[in-house]
């Protein structure tokens, strides 16, 4: 696996999966960052490579890391998917800034999308 590049420039909170501006609602993921990496592509339609760099790159964020910089642990995450990607890929959204408790909800995506930590899962 290569090393993450760089997130893009996206518009400000850009949903995940369609990079569209001003997204308000979000969902959340629970789990090792293969699992949030496997959410990812079921829940936002994003390739393989990419889910796994952000789901990397969440950890990173949260500081959920191995001394060698590689995810650890479980992790409870949010990312910012629109109304009309949840819609294509089946996806459960709660409105921002009420998402609260997203157990039950199937999460997703990158640096800039994640709206805040969940805490150890
Ligand atoms: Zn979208």
């Amino acid at each position: 696996m290569s090393e993450p590049r760089p997130p893009p420039v996206a518009p400000f909170d850009a949903c995940v999966s369609c990079s569209k501006g001003d997204t308000t609602t979000a969902f959340g993921l629970v789990g090792t960052a293969e699992l949030i990496s496997a959410g990812l592509m079921r829940c936002a339609g994003i390739p393989s490579e990419r889910a796994a760099e952000m789901a990397i790159a969440a950890f990173r964020q949260l500081g959920s890391v191995s001394d060698t910089g590689w995810p650890r642990g479980m992790r409870r995450v949010a990312f910012r998917l629109c109304r009309e990607c949840a819609k294509r890929y089946r996806a459960e959204v709660g409105e921002l800034p009420t998402v609260g408790d997203l157990e039950n909800t199937i999460p997703i995506h990158y640096p800039h999308p994640i709206i805040k930590d969940l805490g150890e899962g």
